[in-house]
């Protein structure tokens, strides 16, 4: 899951950008409007955090214009004005949800898992293809009912791959969803993959991610 913070505090934007990457998200962030806008049309995010108080473009004119632009990406609007006015104008140009700060992380993860679950079928709590289940709020995985132990990127990794059952993921792919910003000379991408792919063909007695040549990876729905 990939995140974008736009936020000019800095002291701010660095705990988000820690604590969600310690939560296994992949988190790119924008210090201004223009800057926020620009990389939220040029990557694909599943979820902004956008402070409404912005240098360049406010908060508001950048989700109304990603709504004009027919860009339906969740937002989540970060504001240190409670007014109510704030909060109604904010929904009503177009985010989903709001949170005020002073604001507990603990409540933030909530909100962004919960609107990321819209984006699953009856906002479910858990996902399964191949015989492997996800559940996204415990972030524990069973393969034929046993559970494996999987380190938050093999996390990251797997669910993207479930989310995409069936269908090749390309190498750049994986690595802009559960990183960030692509880097083809990394090999970290390979190392993570690896590890995933031997606990999954453990526990399973036969792999589940293949390899399709010239393309990437998929994640078998048949036998
Ligand atoms: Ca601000």
């Amino acid at each position: 899951m990939r995140i974008l913070i736009a936020e000019d505090e800095r002291r701010i934007a660095n705990f988000l950008m820690k604590g969600l990457k310690e939560e296994g998200y992949a988190v790119d962030a924008a210090f201004d409007g223009e800057d926020a806008l620009f990389l939220a049309r040029a990557n694909e995010y599943d979820l902004i955090i956008l402070d409404l108080m912005l240098p360049k473009k406010d908060g508001l004119a950048v989700v109304r214009e990603l709504r004009e632009g027919k860009d339906l990406v969740p937002v989540i609007i970060l504001t240190a004005r409670d007014a109510v006015e704030d909060r109604v104008a904010g929904l009503d140009a177009g985010a989903d949800d709001y949170l005020v700060k002073p604001f507990a992380f603990t409540e933030l993860l909530a909100r962004i898992r919960s609107l990321l679950r819209r984006g699953t079928p009856q906002g479910a709590t858990k996902l399964s293809a191949a015989g492997i289940e996800v559940d996204l709020v415990m972030r524990q995985v069973t393969v034929d009912g046993k559970p494996i132990d999987l380190t938050s990127r093999e996390f990251s990794i797997l669910e993207y791959f479930v989310r995409n059952a069936g269908a090749p993921l390309k190498r750049s792919q994986i690595y802009e969803h559960v990183w960030g910003n692509y880097d083809r000379w990394s090999n970290v991408v390979d190392v993570h993959l690896a590890h995933l792919r031997s606990k999954l063909a453990k526990a399973a007695g036969a792999p589940l991610i293949v390899t399709v040549r010239g393309i990437g990876y998929l994640l078998r729905i048949e036998d």
